[in-house]
């Protein structure tokens, strides 16, 4: 029998970089393509241990490219497409949504072109659970796969926008998709532009943490290995055409998070600077998982055991973070957050 043949975009970023490496030492009867355009948001130092690895390939293209996409697949003829490349950071979107639909949504149509193309066995697309928008903050009340899509920033309406495409090159062409959508991740190989590899790093550095307004607004924190694990789970097994989402129940606000951080690392909680709040900042997202349960996933991650563990890996791994922050970082950061 053949080798399946998996092409995994954004590979060089952080989920889609664990993920890579999750299938590399899972499936060795597998080939993972890791293809990525590497922004600044990509890097390739994650994978020196699977560059020596016969079943690790790298390519580095624009998923929005058809003139390279289609040729690709017309070459290497991928059994299963895990899609995660995107353009990714709320933030950013906000101030150049531009490239968030030539990415997210752009891109992803080209893939599924390919896809179709080519005939795909499975086209898993890696979505949010900001499609939804947002919730209030009565405790009982989640996101579940019916609930309608209403996102509310840039980067989320652009990732609906491709998840409905995704749906639709399913109901209309019968290509055999999923979509998952994952509540916050956090864990190794985390872009410091996000909340808690932002804090990890700035309070390591005994430099001030920003928080968005009053740090009040709650975000459903799940390790990307539990991320990665449900992913693997819906490739092989999900029912073609099915959205699931993806969370552990593990909601904390964002002060709650920050101050757990400061508290392990033994900082002071005079770190934090409360700055002016996120243009459309949504208050609440917390993930009905149970479509998932009953297909067999379960986390090994509680947000105790996840949050030592990454707090652990920053500090064994400060080479590859003051590297990031050293550059470009530094101007997109003074900018976003104007601290005293
Ligand atoms: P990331 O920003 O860390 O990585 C994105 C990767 O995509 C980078 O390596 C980048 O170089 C690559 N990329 C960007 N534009 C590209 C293009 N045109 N062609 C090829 N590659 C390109 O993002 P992430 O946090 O790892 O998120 C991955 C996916 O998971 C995204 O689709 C995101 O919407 C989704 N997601 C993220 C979270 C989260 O908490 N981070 C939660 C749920 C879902």
């Amino acid at each position: 029998m053949s080798k399946k043949k998996v092409l995994v975009t954004g590979g060089a970023g952080f989920i889609g970089g664990n993920f890579v490496q999750y299938m590399v030492s899972k499936y060795p009867d597998y080939d993972i393509y890791n293809l990525d355009l590497l922004t600044y948001a990509g890097d390739l130092t994650k994978h020196r241990d699977n560059e020596t690895m016969e079943n690790y390939h790298f390519i580095k293209a624009d998923i929005a490219n058809r003139d390279t996409i289609i040729p690709l697949f017309e070459k290497v003829k991928f059994d299963y497409v895990v899609h995660f490349a995107a353009e990714s950071h709320v933030d950013r979107s906000i101030t150049d949504p531009g490239v968030f639909v030539q990415t997210n949504v752009l891109g992803t149509q080209v893939l599924l072109d390919a896809s179709k193309h080519v005939g795909v066995t499975k086209f898993v697309h890696v979505s949010t659970d900001e499609v939804y928008g947002e919730l209030d903050f009565d405790p009982t009340t989640f996101f579940t796969e019916e609930t309608p899509l209403q996102p509310n920033s840039p980067y989320s309406a652009s990732k609906a926008a491709s998840d409905l495409l995704v749906r639709a090159y399913h109901e209309t062409y019968n290509l055999p998709i999923n979509i998952t959508r994952c509540s916050n991740n956090y864990g190794p190989y985390h872009f410091p532009e996000k909340l808690i590899p932002l804090t990890i790093s700035r309070v390591l550095n005994d430099e001030k943490v920003p928080v968005y307004g009053d740090g009040k607004n709650i975000r459903d924190w799940l390790h990307v290995i539990d991320h990665c694990s449900a992913i693997d789970l819906v490739l092989h097994e999900g029912l073609n055409g099915e959205v699931y989402n993806v969370g552990g129940h593990n909601e904390r606000t964002n002060l709650e998070v920050v101050k757990t951080i400061i508290s392990t690392l033994g900082k002071s909680e005079d770190l934090i600077e409360f700055v002016k709040d996120r243009l459309g900042h949504d208050k609440r997202y917390a993930i009905d998982p149970a479509k998932l349960e009953q297909l067999g996933w379960k986390p090994t991650y509680t947000f105790e055991t996840g949050i030592a563990q990454t707090i652990q890996w920053y500090l064994d791994n400060k080479e590859w973070w003051e590297q990031i922050i050293s550059g470009d970082y530094q101007n997109y950061f003074e900018n976003q957050y104007k601290l005293n």
